[in-house]
């Protein structure tokens, strides 16, 4: 039996390899995947990249302050952002949720957009506003390449394109609404590559489902691949609900995960351990995609 077994294994393998070939040469199986291969990668805090093929995008890269609570991008991450190296090579857009010591440090962002030239910034007016701060005369030029989004709480969601990138911004409130930090301009960032791929980036967003009740349909009308809700959407009362039936993403990373919470998933509190959670600089999750998101935008 075993000899007979090994003959037909042997038989098998003699079969495949020629079809992987034919597979590889007729271009059914791409030769490079990795080309085809969607991804988010963590940064830290809320800081993370989406990469399709030559598009990338960037949410949330450079800030300061951890509040001795948070995760901060390590010294070589860092240096590969500024320097434009390599996972960092070719960003087209960079994404600011709001204006907080965790999320934005508008002097190191001045230096990126100032370093890599190609890159365009999307913020809120007040994030802008705080760029403004740290610039001199001879930066005017960067802002030829900073896009501010002007939104009050209860405005209809906007809608703007570059190339490759369908931008859809909302404002929701930051958490502690409704009694705290209602001025800090919060922006969730839906960001569609390549009439593919749909992301959602929220920021510090506020879980409560009057603030996603109200823009329903906009909710509905596109799949999202892949959400990025801060964590404590998984364990408020309205979080889980807001996320499985107004965004409605394949897949939900929770991310502004605080370093007192294990890498190890078996190792956090109960209520944390059914969801996946971005904890350590450099993780990826392939963002699968199988249909085309953007059908009835237009
Ligand atoms: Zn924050």
């Amino acid at each position: 039996m075993a000899i007979k077994y090994s003959k037909k294994h042997l038989t098998f393998k003699r079969l495949l390899i020629p079809i992987l070939v034919l597979l590889f040469t007729t271009g059914l199986v791409p030769a490079d995947s990795s080309d085809h291969d969607v991804l988010a990668q963590y940064l830290a805090n809320e800081g993370l990249m989406v990469v399709q093929g030559e598009t990338k995008v960037v949410f949330d890269p450079l800030f300061r302050n951890s509040y001795g609570q948070y995760q901060l991008l390590p010294e070589p991450m860092e240096e590969a952002l500024f320097a434009g190296e390599p996972p960092f090579d070719g960003i087209d857009a960079v994404f600011i949720s709001h204006h907080h010591g965790d999320h934005f440090s508008p002097a190191d962002i001045l230096h990126l957009l100032k370093q890599q030239q190609e890159i365009r910034l999307y913020a809120p007016t007040q994030a802008v506003a705080g760029l403004r701060e740290v610039a001199h005369a001879e930066d005017e030029s960067v802002f030829d390449r900073v896009i501010a989004v002007d939104l009050v709480y209860k405005d209809a969601p906007v809608m703007l394109k570059m190339e490759g990138l369908l931008i859809e911004a909302v404002r929701i409130p930051h958490s502690g609404w409704p009694t705290s930090r209602l001025d800090v301009e919060n922006i969730s960032w839906r960001i569609t590559l390549n009439d593919t791929t749909t992301v959602l980036h929220m920021g510090d967003a506020d879980p409560n489902d009057v603030h996603f009740e109200r823009d329903a349909a906009y909710w509905n009308k596109t799949r999202t691949h892949m959400a990025f809700p801060p964590y404590w959407f998984f364990t408020s009362t309205y979080g889980p609900g807001v996320l499985k039936n107004r965004i409605k993403a394949d897949h939900n990373v929770g991310i502004h995960v605080p370093v007192s919470i294990s890498k190890n998933p078996s190792l956090r509190p109960p209520e944390l351990r059914p969801y996946d959670l971005f904890t350590q600089p450099g993780e990826k999750r392939e963002i699968p995609v199988d249909a085309p998101s953007s059908e009835g935008l237009d």
